[in-house]
């Protein structure tokens, strides 16, 4: 999604973003009434370095922006503009996030399985929040399987929280490794310009040894991810889909857009809703404004409009 901090130095720009996910999020939950919505990251745009009151700042600002009635679920994945990138990321940064957030990895609801991973902790270099995490995932695939019944009915199992028998749909920001956006078409998708650059792995998509660990662990049948700001839709191995969700702000793009999903155990069905363009809107309340400044002038009869002055016309011949 769009940042709720941004380091543009553009006040009004950031304040009219601001209203266009306000006023966007809102509208949504009012026409859709979701019972769960994701976020795949990105929240802030400073996380990664802002100080404990600005940090606080923001939060209270995302509150209000994306208040909900307390019977909607709000989740939050991580991006690395909430916590840095990896090697910015730091226990401190990680635990003011999951204080507001309280991000639980593996989340079930009416028979659906969700996993939602840290994807800046897939850095696969060992590091000790790397290796928790991925300790955390092995844990969590150890479960899926026995809910799956994958492995033989073990006292192992029994011990464990019994899930829905249903494969997970994955959720994170980092998208699984693809080589670029070359395959993306869609009117949302990259530029023709930007299409053909090569992703870096581990900062524009996972590595491609985190995202086969992820695809084995877990064995998804659906995976949501952020991050590239642009939509595109890929086919892993198994025939597993992943959908890159491209930005909900203007500040990313001027057709932003989110997904809404419909998803039972076994089946899910997704569509696209784009938000109104950013030119459409600037230009309707530019021409507005345009409008109502002319009427409030010829009202004061500061000037005279060409229309105002024929009906004026109008009416005196009938007055004759
Ligand atoms: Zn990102």
């Amino acid at each position: 999604m769009g940042p709720v901090a941004s380091c543009t130095p553009s006040v009004h720009g950031r304040y009219a973003r601001e209203w266009q996910m306000e006023r966007a999020f809102q509208t949504a939950l009012w026409l859709l009434q979701p019972e769960v919505v994701f976020i795949l990251g990105d929240i802030f745009d400073e996380g990664k370095w802002s100080s404990s009151q600005a940090w606080a700042n923001d939060v209270k600002r995302f509150q209000r922006m994306f208040r909900h009635p307390q019977d909607v679920q709000l989740k939050v994945v991580a991006g690395n503009h909430d916590i840095g990138f990896h090697y910015q990321m730091d226990r401190y940064k990680i635990q003011r996030f999951e204080d507001v957030f309280a991000p639980e990895r593996l989340f079930s609801w009416k028979g659906i399985n969700f996993v939602m991973v840290n994807s800046v902790a897939l850095e696969g270099d060992g590091c000790s929040i790397c290796s928790e995490a991925e300790a955390e995932l092995i844990e969590i695939s150890n479960t899926l399987n026995c809910s799956r019944e994958l492995v033989p009915p073990s006292s192992q199992c029994a011990a464990r929280q019994p899930l829905p028998a249903s494969a997970p749909v994955l959720l994170q920001h980092y998208p699984l490794y693809r080589r670029s956006d070359a395959n993306c078409v869609g009117e949302d998708a990259a530029s023709p310009k930007d299409k053909n650059i090569p992703f870096k792995e581990k900062y524009d998509v996972l590595s491609q040894e985190a995202s086969r660990k992820l695809l084995w662990w877990l064995q998804p049948r659906l995976v949501l991810s952020g991050h590239t700001h642009s939509g595109c839709e890929v086919t892993h191995a198994g025939g597993v889909l992943e959908v890159s969700v491209p930005s909900l702000s203007w500040r990313n793009r001027n057709n932003p857009s989110f997904i809404m999903g419909s998803i039972s155990s076994s089946d899910y069905s997704l569509a696209k809703c784009y938000l109104p363009l950013e030119d459409t809107v600037l230009l309707t309340y530019c021409g507005a404004s345009a409008l109502l400044l002319l009427l409030i002038l010829a009202h004061c009869k500061l000037i005279t409009l060409p229309c105002l002055s024929g009906r004026s016309l109008l009416g005196k011949y009938k007055a004759v």
